[in-house]
């Protein structure tokens, strides 16, 4: 069980086939990762928006390990600080409102789908717009809000009470409004989707919609939150206040949470009763999360992700210029898609076997994530790495 292909090999015959696993990692500190055999990468993947804070951020790390040895679990029969003092914190950082703390992203979206039907079941209504290419997660309502029929087929009947519209369209918002509708969902940033920042207009529009039908406006920011944008949280970069997001991948810095964040009038239609978590909000979990807010505090994370995002994407940009096969760049502080002409998967491959771990997001997007605190160093080899990846893939069609 010391090389690559023993754990591969007992992988695939004892975990189910939902995955395709493309290297085999067993260490990992800030931004780099090692695998069994001695090899060493960049990890510009960062467990898919996960790691914000980079692999075993000492911080994390020293609370967690403290935790664990003071009260790891702690039911929610009864108080428990790490609980209040995390929501308080996330609380500070958005809407002044509450909480509730679930265990990863499609939990959070779960409890917000809940709360605005708690919400809207006075009056009727319960059909929640969400948009095509969307990603809200992989329990049937979630895979019900996700706009895209590739994670659907197979699982029918799902949930009603969704129906999606057309991401950066306001007309087509308008359009999906009925009498049945309580909320729409956005993402800030589309993730899975190909990286795509929501334009202002549009986010604007959607809020303006809301006030005017009486809907909720909801973010999903799994993905693009705790700073991954260069702010804590993206929607901050338009000026709108959803009346809830949710929070899950970085939250915790690497352990399971996910969480949802509403305004105080939302957030008390749950009552005792009206919804719970066995380990949602457990003082381990909450510690880690506790860590990862201060860490990219004290280490000024959101400036660093908004600067390097920058001179990632001006380097990028150079081959957009040099390839016709990369098409473009976009992205928000450092969450960053380079579209490809043809296989985004062939360039990922390309730059795992270089050392650079990234993913897709989608076919045609090469999906960047780094750790938000990537030294300058860090992102030159990358881009390094990457160039010597485009020019084995393209290289010879230029000549
Ligand atoms: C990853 C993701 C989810 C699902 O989170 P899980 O923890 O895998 O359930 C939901 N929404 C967005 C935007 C995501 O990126």
């Amino acid at each position: 069980m010391s090389k690559s292909t023993d754990i591969a090999e007992l992988f695939n015959q004892y975990v189910m086939n939902t995955y395709a696993p493309s290297a085999t990692l067993i260490s990992g500190h800030g931004c780099k990762v090692r695998n069994p055999d001695g090899m060493t990468y960049l990890d510009f993947s960062a467990g898919i928006a996960v790691l914000n804070v980079g692999h075993c951020h000492p911080k994390v790390v020293t609370a967690i390990q403290e935790q664990a040895a003071t009260l790891m679990h702690c039911s929610n029969l009864y108080y428990n600080a790490n609980q209040a003092l995390l929501a308080q914190r996330l609380s500070k950082l958005s809407l002044s409102g509450k909480c509730f703390f679930a265990n990863s992203g499609a939990e959070a979206n779960e409890a917000m789908i809940k709360l605005a039907r708690l919400w809207g079941s006075e009056k009727g209504k319960f059909e929640i717009i969400t948009m095509q290419n969307s990603f809200h997660g992989r329990t049937l309502a979630t895979v019900a809000a996700t706009g895209q029929t590739k994670v659907q087929d197979g699982f029918d009947p799902l949930p009603v009470g969704f129906v999606h519209a057309v991401f950066n369209n306001l007309d087509s918002v308008k359009a999906a409004v009925n009498e049945r509708t309580v909320a729409i969902m956005v993402e800030a940033v589309q993730g899975e989707g190909g990286v795509l920042p929501a334009e202002e207009s549009f986010m604007v529009g959607v809020r303006k919609l809301c006030d005017q039908k009486g809907l909720l406006m909801l973010c999903d920011e799994i993905q693009c939150g705790m700073g991954r944008t260069g702010k804590w949280f993206g929607w901050q970069h338009y000026p709108v206040k959803p009346d809830a997001f949710t929070l899950a991948k970085s939250l915790g810095g690497g352990f399971p949470i996910g969480a949802l964040v509403a305004t105080t009038d939302l957030a008390d239609k749950f009552t005792p009763g009206k919804h719970a978590s066995t380990f949602g909000g457990n003082p381990l979990a909450c510690a880690a999360a506790l860590a990862v807010i201060e860490a990219i505090e004290e280490e000024s994370m959101l400036k660093s992700a908004a600067e390097h995002g920058k001179l990632l994407v001006a380097g990028l940009n150079g081959f957009v210029d040099q390839y016709a096969q990369v098409q473009a760049v976009r992205g928000l502080g450092m969450m960053i898609g380079m579209v490809v002409e043809g296989s985004a998967k062939e360039v990922v491959d390309a730059c795992r076997d270089m050392g650079l771990l990234c993913c897709t997001a989608g076919e045609h997007v090469v999906r960047l994530l780094p750790p938000l605190n990537v030294s300058e160093s860090d992102l030159e080899e990358a881009m390094e790495m990457i160039g010597d990846a485009l020019e084995q893939l393209f290289g010879d069609e230029e000549e």
